[in-house]
Formats: structure tokens, sequence, C-alpha cells
């Protein structure tokens, strides 16, 4: 298909859509870590966070939060509204780990006393550094009224994301968000962008702390792929044992049981 590249990043890459102010998120499988310093591929990663992202997306809209997610469109492909993305990387934190625990050193697993949001800027020259509220509004990254949305926008996807990943036996312990502004004439308002996927949270398995995220990539822990797939399962976005084959299972133990 001849269409026009947008732009490509480290896990995604943009195209332009079928209609003005639509674009076309690609999923690949490629996996970066520390500034892109380490490279590789996760299998079949790209397949599983367009259906995780669309989901969580999906689910959040009905809770009230606006995002870009249009509508998915194939395996590896989501149609996504066009905006102008604010250049601030949100990392929303429940409990101690990755850059924090070594900034601060705060051992790995302490559950912070309230969540914590941190800032970011995002320039991958840079390595994308902390920053504070008052460089935000120095540098006019975003107005005060769009950091007062995102934050609030912030605190309530992760309270509602903390449940649903609690209900099938997931700690969120922290993660990433971005967000853009969407179009209006002259008037824009902030709403979620980007995508949300074991490549940008940390997940952990609530009974033995394994790590079910992109940790397993950046620290060579092995079974990334199957970490991505056990959430996507767990989500119920993978077809399950079909029904037959369970009630063949239950059939055969009831005829051993006899
Ligand atoms: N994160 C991300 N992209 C980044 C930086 C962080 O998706 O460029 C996510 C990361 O996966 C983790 C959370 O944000 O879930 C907090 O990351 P941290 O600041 O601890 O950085 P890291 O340890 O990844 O360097």
């Amino acid at each position: 298909m001849n269409r026009r590249k947008i732009y490509e990043g480290k896990a995604k890459i943009l195209y332009e859509g079928p209609e003005p102010g639509t674009i076309i998120q690609y999923f690949k499988d490629d996996a970066t870590a520390f500034n892109a310093e380490k490279k590789g591929t996760i299998n079949g990663k790209g397949v599983i966070n367009n259906r995780i992202s669309e989901h969580v997306f999906t689910r959040l809209s009905q809770i009230g939060i606006p995002t870009h997610f249009v509508r998915r469109l194939n395996m590896r492909e989501q149609l996504v509204k066009q905006v102008e993305i604010v250049p601030i990387e949100v990392i929303v934190r429940n409990v101690a780990a990755g850059s924090l625990t070594k900034r601060l050193g705060v051992e790995e697993g302490t559950t912070l006393p309230h969540t914590l949001l941190e800032y970011c800027y995002k320039d991958d020259a840079l390595g994308d550094p902390l920053i504070a509220e008052e460089h935000i509004a120095c540098f006019n990254w975003a107005t005060q009224d769009e950091m007062q949305d995102i934050a609030a926008m912030a605190i309530r996807i992760n309270d509602f994301m903390s449940g649903m990943f609690a209900a099938i036996g997931i700690r969120l312990i922290d993660f990433k968000l971005e967000f853009g502004r969407l179009f209006d004439g002259d008037f824009s308002r902030i709403i979620l962008a980007d995508e949300i996927s074991p490549d940008g949270c940390r997940l952990w398995d609530m009974e033995t702390n394994e790590k079910l995220d992109k940790d397993r990539f950046r620290r060579d822990l092995g079974g990334e792929e199957e970490a991505y797939q056990e959430v996507a399962r767990r989500l119920g976005l993978l077809p399950e044992e079909s029904d037959a084959d369970v009630l063949d299972m239950e059939h055969h133990r009831a005829k051993k049981g006899k």
C-alpha cells in the first residue's frame, strides 16, 4: 500500500490515515531499552501490544477518559486521531522500581505512601530527562490548565488500571502515559495518546512477584514473549482453551473418577 510514513519510532510506525485528522499506528516487534542502547525483538509483541492497548483505551473511554483511539484495523495496526503530542512523558508510580530506585536509593518493591507523578521531557538526544512542573511552565511545553487536566486524568487512569490488573492477579507498579492536543479550530483539548502496553508498564504477578513486562527484556530475564502473552491471556484477549476442550477434559476426568 502506498501511504505516507509520518514518523518511525522505536516500537511503532505512524502512517497517514485514510481521512484527514487520522493516523495509523503500526506496532513493531522491535524492543529497545536504556535510551535505545539495547536493541532486540520480542516475537509477536506488536500484535499483542496492539490488542492490549486497544483494550485498555476502550475501557478508559468507557469511564470518560478522552483518548485518541478510533478502532483497530488489523493485527498490527490501529486508527487513531491525529493530535499534537505534548512533549512530556508522564510517569505514574505506585511501587518503587526502575529509575526511581536508582535516583533516590529506594528499595525496589517498596510501596509508595501515595501515587507519585513524575514528568520527563521527551527528547531522545537528552535521554528524556526528569523535569519539574516549573520547567514545563518556564519553557511553555504545556499550559497550567493542560497540566491540571493531565494530572487529573493520570490519577484516574491509574485508579482504573490498578483495579483492572488487580482483578487478574497483577500488581500495577508504574507506567508511562503520553497526552496530545486535539484541535477543534483554534480551541484544543487534552486527550490520552500513544499506547498502554507491557512496553510502558511494570506489571508484577501478585503472588510470585514475577515480572510480566519489558523488564524481562531490559534485564535479560528471558521469557518476554510468554510474559506479554500471559498479560493478554489474563485480560481475556487470547483465545482460551475452547469450551469444547474444557468439556472434553471434564468428560475424561469424570470417566477416570468412576
Ligand atoms: N517508561 C517508558 N518509556 C520511557 C521511560 C519509562 O515506557 O521512555 C515506563 C517504564 O516502562 C516504566 C515506567 O515508565 O513502567 C517508569 O520507568 P522508569 O522511570 O523507572 O525508567 P526505566 O527504569 O525504564 O529507565
